[in-house]
C-alpha cells in the first residue's frame, strides 16, 4: 500500500530551489489496496493482507480500509520501516518528479503469510501482485492454492525474469499490455498480439490468462477455451487526471527503486478490473469466464469516466442491477 502526496506548481524546482505549489493533495494507492477496494464496494467480503509503518500514514491507510468495509485483521504494522509513500511533484506543463519508497510493503514476510493463513485458506478468492517481494508474493500463492483457493495473479509491476512458480500456482494470470510484453518479450498493440502473448503465458502453466487492453477491453484464454477471444468494452470518455490527485503507479519496482506514471486517462483502471473480477470470480463463479470479463470491462469503464484512483471506483448501489 501506498500514501501518496501530490503537489501541483507552475514549474519543477531546480535542484536546492524552493517553489511555491498552488494545490496540495494526500490519497490512498498500490494496487492490492486498490483491488481490495473495487473488490469490497461491489459487495465482497474482503481482507487485506499488508504491511505499513506504526506511523500517521499507516493509520490513515488502516482507517480508509475501515471506512471500505475491508478487515484490517492481517494488515500489520512494523516500527522497521515506513509506510510506502510516492512524493509528486507535477508542473502544469504535466512534468513531473517522483519519489517511491517502498518502506514497510518489503517487510512484509512468510512469517506474516503463514499467520495469515487461516484468513487465506477459507476465502473464496486470492489476489496478490508484486509490489511486495516475489518471496512474499509466492508464499500468499502457496498457500492459497494447497488451500483449494483461487488465485487471481496480477503481475505488476511486471518482471522480466518471473520465477516460473508463479505462473503454475496462478489460476487467473491478468496483466496488462505492458506487462505482457515485459513477460513475453513480444509487442503487444492490439487484440490479436494481446492473443499471441496470452498463448506464450499458458504454455507455461497458467489456468486461464487475460490481458486487458485499455479502451479496447481485454483478451482471455483458457485451458479450457484454448483460442484467444477478444472482449471489447464500452465506448466511454476517459477523464484527465493530470492536474487533479490521483495515487502514482508503479511501473517497476527493483528494491526501494520504483519508476511510475500518473495522470493518465483510465488512471486505476487496472486495478478496478481486477477486484471487479476477483468480486466474480468468488461471488458468481457459475458465470462464463467471458460473462465475467464483460462485467469486469463494464465496471472498469465506469472507473475511467470519474477523477482519481480509489474515489473512481463505482460501488455496487450506482451500478445496473443486471451486473448482480
Ligand atoms: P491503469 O494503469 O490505468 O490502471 P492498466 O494499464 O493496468 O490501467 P488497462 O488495460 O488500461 O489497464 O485497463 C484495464 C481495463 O479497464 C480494460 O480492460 C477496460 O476494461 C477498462 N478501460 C481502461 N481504459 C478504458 C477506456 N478508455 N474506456 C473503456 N474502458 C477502459
Amino acid at each position: 500500500m501506498l500514501s501518496s502526496s501530490k503537489s501541483l506548481t507552475s514549474r519543477l524546482p531546480k535542484t536546492g530551489e524552493t517553489i511555491h505549489g498552488h494545490k496540495f493533495f494526500i490519497g490512498f494507492g498500490g494496487k492490492g489496496a486498490n483491488q481490495c477496494v473495487q473488490a469490497a464496494r461491489l459487495g465482497a467480503k474482503t481482507s487485506m493482507v499488508c504491511k505499513v509503518g506504526k506511523d500517521s500514514f499507516g493509520n490513515d491507510y488502516i482507517e480508509n480500509l475501515k471506512q471500505n468495509d475491508i478487515s484490517t485483521e492481517f494488515t500489520y504494522q512494523t516500527k522497521d520501516a515506513a509506510t510506502g509513500t510516492a512524493s509528486i511533484i507535477v508542473s502544469n506543463e504535466g512534468q513531473n518528479i517522483i519519489v517511491i519508497v517502498a518502506g514497510a510493503n518489503l517487510l512484509l514476510n512468510t512469517e506474516d503469510l503463514r499467520e495469515a493463513a487461516s484468513a487465506i485458506s477459507r476465502a473464496k478468492v486470492m489476489i496478490c501482485q508484486l509490489e511486495v517481494t516475489p518471496a512474499a508474493s509466492l508464499e500468499a500463492l502457496r498457500i492459497a492454492h494447497s488451500s483449494g483457493v483461487k488465485t487471481l495473479f496480477n503481475p505488476a509491476p511486471a518482471i522480466a525474469d518471473l520465477d516460473p512458480q508463479f505462473y503454475t500456482l496462478s489460476d487467473v494470470f491478468c496483466c496488462n499490455e505492458s506487462e505482457a510484453e515485459i513477460l513475453t518479450s513480444l509487442e503487444v498493440g492490439s487484440p490479436s498480439d494481446a492473443g499471441k502473448a496470452a498463448l506464450v503465458l499458458m504454455e507455461r502453466g497458467c489456468r486461464v490468462v487475460i490481458i486487458t487492453l485499455g479502451a479496447e477491453g481485454c483478451v482471455m484464454l483458457s485451458q479450457t477455451e484454448p483460442v484467444p477471444k477478444h472482449i471489447p468494452t464500452e465506448n466511454v470518455k476517459a477523464v484527465d487526471t493530470t492536474n487533479e490527485f490521483s495515487p502514482p503507479r508503479m511501473h517497476a519496482l527493483d528494491g526501494m527503486k520504483g519508476l511510475l506514471t500518473f495522470g493518465v486517462s483510465g488512471e486505476g483502471a487496472g486495478d478496478s478490473f481486477v477486484g471487479a473480477l476477483a468480486f466474480y470470480l468468488a461471488y458468481y463463479p457459475n458465470l462464463s469466464l467471458e460473462e465475467m470479463l464483460k462485467r469486469s470491462n463494464f465496471i472498469a469503464a465506469v472507473s475511467v469516466q470519474a477523477i482519481g484512483t480509489q474515489s473512481s471506483y463505482p460501488y455496487k448501489k450506482d451500478l445496473p442491477l443486471d451486473l448482480f
